[in-house]
């Protein structure tokens, strides 16, 4: 089998065609050995299982390294949804049963990541838990990379899909973990968790855009607002900061910070035994910067929103970042070489040949479930692309007989689609055409 010479690895190199034939030599070699994986998926939020699902259901036979708890930096399988009680914002979401329009209420974090992993597993998904350790892009770009995890293994697959995501900055107080998640009382996502705190007293920590939507957001379900933060200047913009400003729910505690905090009884202690031992937030202990006083404000949530940290540093001086280390895409979620790439064929690729990023790790602005969802959707019918349209090189087939595109490759997901094709993904149709 040859490659005939225009594939979409030599459309990603900026020039140099001795390094254009590097990477061809490599996908004839590689292109059907079967220890090798189509796709591997790192990282399980909404966007990892989503691409999981698709690339499931195109027969990719998708390995999905989904993580599981890290206690030191509370990552976890599943991602920042784990953390969070009901879901209210992603559609269809919602627990099942006739009930009343009123009555409708949304599913735990957990519940929809668990239903996410049943759906990419039973669509046949292979899932291991475990972190990643390493990835090697650069020494072979285009051709086979490979993936090393905690205990060891080593996988070698044609291409990735990135969805690490993002974790919420944390106090770093020991009292944080105490209350944190699962309704206790600490939180990093207002429009998760908010509607708890109906008719209540909440804090919100930080001096950035999100402590100011966070505390706008808030005000409108709760009777009262500290915006605690460690300065009197502030990040967040001026529009943001002054609609704050002018919210009388809103009080500001300037040059503070939270040095602990104080619990109370869980509610359903007397009435359920796993609550028996459990405390919910009653307090803010506050430090004033200035003259490190100490006082106190009684509030039931604590809404922590002193900024994300991209889970990135897996792919640092590989891949394009922006400053704050949020991996950057090419909108078709192909990821591009960092400058200080190791290797001069990664240098000069204009993207990463079969890399694909999805969800937070790309993306500070909406940090939305169903937009990782979305985009885990975008990165995984891209992979498919990019495999067929390697298959069809490698293959020798006529760009002509089967449509690659990524429309048709979309429109082969639509379940009806599906039916008209046979259950055939698109790489069995390059086979196919092959054989003709
Ligand atoms: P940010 O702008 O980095 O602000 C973080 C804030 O948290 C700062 O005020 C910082 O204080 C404070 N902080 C950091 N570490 C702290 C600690 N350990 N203890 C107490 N306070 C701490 O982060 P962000 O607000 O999440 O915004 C991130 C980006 O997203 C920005 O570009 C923002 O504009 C954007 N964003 C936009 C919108 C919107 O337009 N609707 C909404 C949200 C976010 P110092 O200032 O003292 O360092």
């Amino acid at each position: 089998m040859e490659s005939n010479g225009a594939n979409l690895n030599g459309n990603a190199l900026n020039g140099n065609s001795s390094d254009k034939s590097t990477l061809d030599e490599g996908l004839v070699r590689h292109a059907l050995d079967d220890d090798i994986r189509n796709v591997i998926i790192i990282g399980s939020g909404p966007s990892g299982y989503t691409a999981a699902l698709y690339t499931a259901r195109a027969n990719l036979q998708p390995l999905l390294i989904a993580g599981s708890l890290d206690p030191k930096t509370s990552r976890i399988k599943g991602g920042q949804l784990m953390a969070t009680s009901d879901i209210e914002n992603f559609p269809g979401a919602i627990e099942s049963g006739d009930v009343a329009i009123e009555d409708v209420k949304g599913l735990t974090g957990p519940d929809l990541m668990g239903r996410m992993e049943k759906q990419a597993l039973h669509f046949g998904a292979e899932m291991i838990e475990e972190f990643v350790t390493e990835v090697d892009l650069c020494t072979s770009p285009g051709n086979v990379y490979t993936v090393k995890t905690e205990s060891g293994q080593t996988y070698r697959t044609r291409s990735i899909i990135i969805a690490t995501g993002a974790s919420a900055k944390r106090l770093g107080i020991p009292a944080e973990d105490k209350f944190f998640g699962q309704g206790g009382g600490v939180s990093t996502c207002a429009t998760c968790d908010g509607h708890s705190y109906r008719g209540k007293t909440v804090a919100v920590v930080g001096g950035g855009d999100s402590a100011m939507e966070e505390a706008n957001y808030l005000a409108r379900l709760v009777d009262k607002v500290y915006l605690v933060h460690r300065r009197d200047e502030f990040r967040a913009s001026k529009i943001m900061l002054k609609r704050a400003q002018d919210n009388p729910k809103i009080e500001f505690r300037l040059h503070s910070t939270i040095e602990d905090i104080k619990g109370k009884p869980h509610p359903n202690a007397e009435i359920m035994p796993f609550f028996r031992d459990k405390e919910v937030v009653a307090a803010a202990v506050l430090k004033d910067t200035r003259s490190g006083e100490i006082s106190e404000i009684e509030v039931d949530g604590i809404f922590v929103a002193i900024g994300h940290t991209p889970n990135s540093e897996l792919f640092k001086s590989q891949l394009k970042m922006d400053e704050a280390g949020y991996i950057e895409h090419d909108g078709h979620m192909r990821v591009m070489p960092s400058i200080t790439c190791e290797s001069p064929v990664m240098r000069r690729l204009e993207y990463v040949p079969g890399v694909f990023v999805a969800g937070d790790i790309s993306d500070h602005v909406y940090r939305q479930a169903i937009t990782a969802a979305g985009m885990g959707c975008m990165a995984a019918i891209e992979a498919e692309r990019y495999l067929a349209e390697v298959m069809t090189e490698v293959a020798g087939v006529d760009p002509g007989t089967v449509d690659i595109s990524p429309e048709s490759i979309a429109q082969s997901h639509w379940s009806h689609e599906r039916d008209q094709i046979g259950e055939k993904s698109i790489l069995e149709r390059v086979v196919e055409a092959e054989q003709l």
